[in-house]
């Protein structure tokens, strides 16, 4: 639903914003897509109004890294033995998968895993795609389907060595049209990076020629930086350096790099990540369903590094895997102190504020002059909530409660949990019947 001004009225809010975290009973007023004021009292004569008493305000969630591709995996047979380890995942599952999508599959994978990201009240999603068997034009195939339901995502294509030469030249020009696309037409809900897959399937060669192209776009790039031992081992092994190392190297890293997993590091690396200004992106619950380990989090925010969350495509659901990245510390250190403050850093400030270096305004905070990316969640707390104590109730409260009401760039687009751009209940008729087929040419690949 396109909107002129909008009112939220009677709102309990969590802002996100350091100097006041926590608004009990405001009005937001927004206009033009923008939040145009907070307060009691704020309104024009011809604003629409979204009562929100008995309910919690907070900001659109951002997911800093998924694999929308990866949506229609959901219940698919593998054939023979399970895989075992993470490269034997690689193998039998998703390079199959990826290779398994053609146009068709892949815009129903977008439109479920942005339909279930909404549903969770995320607002914008940083996507890295790998559908080697149609790369061409896969990113607006995407982008139709986010400007289709209407939230943010910044996209980018995984470039890597192997499916052939053609794959990875295909894969460059992918990225580099849409970089440039969003550059010329700078689309309101779209933002460009320029992916890559991992150092263990790319070549000097192809670093090289991507290098190229990022520096002279200026776009930074999107990769998996050594999420599990065999990356390091690969690296090493074919290059003599670390993969941190050698992707500093080719000056892939950079304050717009998104360098995501970054679990298998030594303290070398994270100096270097540090130096560059690299945005480290943390996965837990990937990380956990892998069984890689765990990312040195605390560590790397000590020593100042920009760390952040993502889902890495394992849920759309960004409370709960905040709910598991503030779990996990404590279990791996012994220690129930461990976590809390990070997480709450990582989550609040730091999602946010990457979001807002792409848009170039505020995202992903409720504070005057931001975005209007805005939900409503059917939370009203059984204990008292305010501004010391709000990130409690997230951690408790936020994960088990409804998210009714999205709002993005100012447009409601979920209303009551019902999505109203598309037509969600036939788009789930016809995705089980394109899963069922993406499924039979996975198991015949
Ligand atoms: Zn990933």
């Amino acid at each position: 639903m396109k909107s002129g001004s909008l009112l939220l009225k009677n709102a309990n809010i969590i802002t996100f914003d350091t100097s006041k975290p926590y608004i009990s009973n405001g009005d937001i007023l927004i206009d033009g897509g923008l939040i145009k004021a907070i307060g009691v009292g704020e309104k024009t004569d011809d604003s629409a109004e979204i009562d929100c008493a008995g309910k919690l305000v907070m900001p659109g969630f951002i997911n800093a890294h998924t694999h929308l591709y990866s949506a229609l995996a959901r219940g698919i047979p593998i054939p023979g033995a399970q895989p075992s380890n993470f490269v034997q995942n690689l193998e039998k599952l998703w390079w199959k998968l990826d290779l398994a999508l053609d146009e068709e599959s892949l815009y129903y994978s977008a439109l479920v895993g942005l339909m279930d990201s909404l549903r969770c009240g995320v607002t914008t999603v940083f996507d890295h795609n790998a559908s080697p068997g149609f790369i061409s034009g896969s990113l607006n195939t995407i982008a139709k389907a986010v400007q289709g339901i209407g939230l943010r995502a910044c996209l980018s294509y995984e470039v890597t060595d192997r499916n052939g030469p053609e794959g990875a030249e295909s894969g460059i020009e992918e990225n580099v049209n849409f970089i440039e696309y969003c550059g010329e037409k700078s689309p309101e809900l779209l933002r460009a990076s320029f992916g890559l897959h991992a150092s263990l399937t790319l070549s000097n060669k192809t670093l090289r020629e991507c290098e190229y192209y990022g520096t002279k776009l200026k776009s930074g790039f999107h990769v998996h930086v050594a999420e599990d031992k065999a990356d390091v081992d690969d690296c090493i092994t074919k290059y003599s350096k670390r993969v941190v190392e050698r992707l500093n190297d080719f000056e892939i890293l950079g304050p717009k790099t998104l360098a995501i997993h970054c679990v298998h590091v030594s303290e070398d690396e994270i100096d270097i990540l540090d130096k560059t200004r690299t945005n480290m992106i943390h996965n837990p619950e990937s990380n956990m369903k892998n069984g890689v380990g765990y990312a040195p989090v605390l560590h790397m925010m000590e020593k100042g590094l920009k760390v952040h969350l993502g889902t890495d495509g394992y849920s759309p659901n960004m409370a709960m895997t905040v709910r598991t990245a503030n779990l996990l510390p404590k279990l791996v250190f012994g220690d129930p102190r461990k976590g809390t403050d990070e997480v709450r850093t990582i989550f609040s400030r730091n999602n946010p504020r990457l979001a807002s270096e792409f848009w170039g305004k505020p995202v992903g905070k409720i504070q005057k002059g931001a975005a209007a990316d805005i939900i409503i969640v059917n939370y009203e707390p059984p204990t008292p909530l305010d501004e010391n104590n709000w990130w409690f109730h997230f951690l408790f409260g936020v994960p088990n409660a409804d998210v009714e009401t999205v709002i993005v760039n100012g447009n409601i687009v979920m209303k009551d949990r019902k999505i109203l751009s598309i037509n969600e209940s036939k788009i789930l008729t016809e995705s089980k019947i394109i899963a069922k087929n993406l499924w039979e040419r996975f198991v015949n690949e």
